[in-house]
């Protein structure tokens, strides 16, 4: 089968090379998250259709990368005009496929999508300049020259999303991208090349290659006619990828996974705490921001226990496409199994299940109950590696040097959440804090102008704005004598 028609919606579920559909000898089901059907076989690509999509991304780039930023922003804006008309297919075919919310694929998600591409291209046309400098009366002129194939490669907790906020800057930079998407969401991809194509994206210039990571990911990274990778995913797999890069000094962009806080001080407001806490369920718990970590300080720590559980027990999880739904499934069996093996795992160390901590079998095989371990020994699994599913931790603390050893005790950087009535005790608290984004008294509030990436084990780089443009393009120098003109 090369086609699957998903709630009403029909995608062609080959490979993208090229401009054209090209099928491999065998195929991987895509299982839906909310009731557990196949909705979808897949073209399963090896090395052969990676080394295909480098070579037709790399034929296809000396003309893209010629085009001028503003006659590429031009075919960028009817691909995102494309996108914009087809929202409600795209948000229906990513719930089925990865199972979160139908409401935040439509209104949230999807048009977010669709700003990724206007956004960068606007960026390249208006923005991606630096003003000439002078050294010893020479004029420095900086550019950002497109730097050849960028290789992408997504999860798929968040799959389309997460791609075209990597595909904008990459196209609009004049390089020619190869996406291999997830293989537990693959549909959005396959479909988003359909829309570019038929919004005159130049065959070539944008290239999927479906598959699993270490059959159809690992060649992508081999390959020494790439200029650019850009891996979002685990902390395990980017050190995969890492070495292959290495062995061609392939310049990588790595945003990885998270174990984030959410710092609670004792002045905070106690409702605005609790809500921003629960808000750590969202998409099942499968989100890399996700600030899972509950540090609550003493004072106020028992008020914010009993609030917190109160409006846990009203989440309502179900099925992703009903609108009341705020938590849906988690995305597959391997993927509830590992997230249910970290919870007994947490039991057998002692630690205290507060509620949850089982999968809701009322709904199916996918959802796993809000979750709330508490008392887990210090130092303890639960406490330092990411879950990435709707499992929260709470720990106290007694004074703001220990919430914040606590805050930073981990091996990942990713974000922080800091609640507290005060201005001035919360900017001391993050001047600290190790993370690539740090919200206080919010969550989630991102702008595609802000840097963006996490520290210590959570990445390598920052991209959003300039930040991205640095990393998929070549930066250059050109240093003009005052002298030597006729
Ligand atoms: P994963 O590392 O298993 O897979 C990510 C992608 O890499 C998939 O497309 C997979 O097929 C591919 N892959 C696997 N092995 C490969 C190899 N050897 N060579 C090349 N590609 C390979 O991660 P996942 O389970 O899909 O996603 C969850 C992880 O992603 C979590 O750790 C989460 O925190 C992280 N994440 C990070 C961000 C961020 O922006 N920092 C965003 C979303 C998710």
């Amino acid at each position: 089968m090369s086609t699957a028609t998903v709630a009403g919606v029909t995608v062609d579920t080959r490979h993208w090379i090229g401009g054209q559909r090209v099928a491999s000898a065998e195929t991987f089901d895509s299982v839906s998250p909310i009731d557990g059907t196949v909705i979808a076989q897949v073209s399963r690509g090896g090395r052969a259709e990676a080394d295909a999509a480098v070579a037709a991304a790399k034929a296809a780039f000396p003309a893209w990368a010629k085009l001028s930023p503003q006659e590429r922003g031009a075919i960028l804006h009817k691909v995102a005009d494309n996108i914009e008309a087809h929202i409600e297919e795209l948000a229906q075919l990513e719930t089925h496929d990865n199972g979160s919310l139908l409401r935040s694929h439509r209104r949230g998600v999807m048009p977010r999508v669709v700003m990724n591409i206007r956004y960068f291209a606007d960026y390249a046309m208006n923005d991606l300049k630096h003003p000439e400098f002078e050294t010893r009366g020479h004029t420095n002129h900086v550019t950002w020259d497109p730097s050849g194939v960028a290789v992408i490669i997504t999860p798929w907790n968040a799959p389309l999303m997460l791609a075209t906020w990597r595909i904008g800057p990459a196209l609009a930079s004049g390089d020619t991208v190869v996406l291999k998407p997830p293989e537990w969401a693959p549909l959005t991809a396959s479909y988003f090349a359909q829309l570019a194509h038929e919004a005159g994206l130049p065959a070539g210039v944008f290239n999927v290659v479906q598959g699993f990571g270490v059959e159809a990911g690992a060649p992508l990274t081999e390959n020494p006619d790439v200029s650019r990778i850009c891996f979002t995913g685990s902390v395990p797999t980017a050190k995969v990828v890492a070495r292959a890069a290495a062995e061609n000094l392939i310049p990588c962009s790595f945003e990885l996974g998270g174990k984030s806080p959410t710092v609670i001080l004792d002045d905070a407001d106690l409702d605005l705490a609790v809500e921003l806490a629960i808000e750590q369920y969202d998409n099942a718990g499968q989100v890399c921001l996700a600030g899972t970590r509950l540090l609550v300080q003493k004072g106020i720590a028992e008020a914010f226990a009993a609030k917190f559980a109160e409006r846990a027990a009203q989440i309502k999880q179900g099925d992703p496409r009903d609108e009341e739904t705020q938590i849906g499934p988690n995305i597959h069996l391997k993927h509830v199994e590992r997230v249910t093996g970290f919870i007994d795992r947490a039991k057998a160390d002692g630690a205290t299940i507060a509620y949850g901590g089982e999968v809701n079998t009322a709904l199916g095989t996918h959802y796993i109950k809000p979750t709330l371990v508490i008392d887990a020994p210090v130092g303890s699994e639960i406490l330092t590696q990411e879950v990435f599913g709707p499992v929260l931790t709470m720990q106290t603390f007694d004074t703001d040097e220990e919430g914040l050893a606590l805050a930073n005790g981990t091996e990942f950087g990713l974000a922080a959440c800091v609640v507290s009535g005060n201005r001035e005790r919360a900017e001391a608290f993050t001047k600290f804090l190790v993370a690539g984004t740090i919200w206080v008294n919010c969550f989630f509030v991102r702008d595609l102008s802000a840097p963006f990436g996490g520290s210590k084990r959570s990445g390598i780089g920052r991209e959003g704005g300039l930040w991205s443009f640095d990393f998929y393009a070549d930066v250059k120098n050109t240093v003009f004598a005052p002298n030597g003109w006729k």
